[in-house]
């Protein structure tokens, strides 16, 4: 009987642990976590802290128990120290008991996930400074949240996790302050288009700062201020919100072979250059389909679908994960943002020769009550006018409207065959041209 160990228990691993059970009812799996809580969504936390998901049991989507029903052991409060992959086994720590122990394996996934990147910067211990990555994490911010009752909530950062924030904090009393060191907020969309965002949410009464340079966090007891290259900002709490670094340390000590931005790397197969060792979920890298480059795009859906394409190549099947395109959605309030594929600055970034559409229409038909903005931007290539990105942003119905440009760069489709499109419309959904079909049509 064959013996798959799993290292991590969240998206990536506890899909990993399904799969491979569906492919091989016989194998014996299982999967050491060092948290308490497994099989989260993290996705859903910052919903929680907004007090929009009442319960964390909420946010867990199955427990130890429902595993064990499905004979996967799921060892908890258990820390990897060591592979060695010599010897097929790894060295683990039971952090309850602090005893270690070896366990064997034949197949092993490192689905380890990543970290949030917490800059070296003098007072980033002080209290009153958190990181959002996981449940204990979300408890303790809401916990402060409601004891301290803060006047001055700072997000540093303004990413997905960070806008997120800012919509889930605006429920709570005091003033926020978004710093972001990019020149635009949503750094991973065009300027013209983050613009429409920031003025957004400056309008929520948040104040929004770009160009910023944290130089240090200040307080007695707990943080205070925090010192910028644009002057003090005043802070009783702070969310580092500032991207995530993988936990591929593990794997390197064994001496598996990291890609960008330090992530196991990882073929098609979720293979990594060990034997017998794959790889999953936001620990890894990538392949862009557009660029055709190895990226580090750490994303919920990837983690679970590279955790199923592992699971079931471990489990004895043959499953590939072809790789992403950037595609990605999130909220704040009632603004709706997503990107697809490449943006213009990344255009710039590939050398590759581009054509933009811009464009501003409405959700649905202009005459119906609640149509409200939506703008849209497409980028092509310019010469073959192959589809190569998308940016959305607008008032409910407009983020969704990604997927279409999603799947149009997948199947490498160009403007004009999308033009041909025959695309959903009744009044309450679109005016008669789609916005996506205006935009295309705006080239
Ligand atoms: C606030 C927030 C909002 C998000 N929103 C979205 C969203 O809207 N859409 C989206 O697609 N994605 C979103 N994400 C990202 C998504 O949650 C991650 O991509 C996903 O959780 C990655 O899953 P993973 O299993 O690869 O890694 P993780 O979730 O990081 O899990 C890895 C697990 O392995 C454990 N581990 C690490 N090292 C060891 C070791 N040595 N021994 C034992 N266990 C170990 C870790 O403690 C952790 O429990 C969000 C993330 C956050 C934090």
């Amino acid at each position: 009987m064959s013996k798959i160990i799993i290292i991590g228990g969240v998206a990536a691993g506890m899909s990993a642990a399904a799969k491979a059970r569906r492919i091989n009812p016989n194998s014996n799996i299982i999967v050491y976590s060092n948290e308490t809580y497994i099989s989260y969504a993290g996705c859903g936390l910052p919903y929680f802290i907004g007090n929009n998901v009442r319960q964390i049991d909420h946010l867990l989507a199955r427990t130890v128990e429902q595993f064990f029903a499905q004979n996967i052991l799921v060892k908890k409060a258990c820390q990897v120290l060591k592979i060695e992959p010599d010897q097929n086994k790894v060295l683990i720590k039971d952090l309850q008991t602090q005893q270690k122990f070896y366990d064997h394996y034949d197949k092993l996934i490192i689905a380890t996930g990543a970290r949030p990147l917490i800059p070296e910067l003098p007072g980033v211990n002080l209290p009153g400074i958190f990181v959002l990555r996981n449940i204990t994490d979300s408890l303790a911010i809401k916990a402060y949240l409601e004891k301290q009752k803060p006047a001055h909530l700072v997000i540093v950062g303004a990413g997905y996790i960070g806008l997120e924030m800012v919509e889930n904090l605006l429920d709570y009393p005091g003033k926020i302050t978004l710093l972001e060191k990019s020149s635009h907020i949503i750094p991973n969309m065009d300027n013209n288009m983050a613009a429409i965002l920031s003025n957004y949410i400056a309008k929520q009464g948040v104040e929004v700062k770009t160009d910023i340079n944290i130089i240090a966090f200040q307080g007695q007891d707990r943080v205070e201020q925090v010192i910028t290259n644009e002057g003090v900002v005043d802070a009783d709490f702070v969310l580092l919100s500032t991207g995530v670094v993988p936990n591929s340390e593990l794997a390197l000590s064994a001496g598996i072979e990291l890609g960008i931005r330090n992530a196991i790397r990882v073929n098609e197969k979720m293979e990594t250059n060990l034997k017998n060792i794959y790889a999953a979920g936001d620990c890894c890298t990538v392949k862009h389909l557009v660029t055709q480059q190895e990226a580090y795009i750490p994303l919920g859906t990837t983690a679970n679908k590279q955790g199923k394409v592992a699971g079931e190549n471990a489990a004895g099947g043959n499953s590939t994960f072809k790789g992403v395109i950037g595609t990605g959605i999130s909220r704040i309030l009632a603004m709706e943002i997503a990107r697809t594929g490449l943006t213009e600055k990344e255009c710039q970034t590939a050398d590759i020769d581009y054509i933009v559409s811009d464009i501003k229409s409405k959700t649905k038909a202009g005459y119906l009550p609640h149509a409200n903005d939506i703008y849209v931007r497409i980028v092509a290539e310019k010469k073959h006018h192959y589809i190569l990105g998308g940016q959305i942003i607008g008032y409910p119905g407009a983020g969704k409207r990604i997927d279409v440009l999603a799947a149009a760069i997948t199947l490498h489709a160009t403007i004009e065959q999308l033009i041909d499109m025959d695309l959903a419309y009744a009044p309450p959904f679109s005016p008669v041209w789609d916005p996506i079909l205006i935009a295309l049509n705006n080239f």
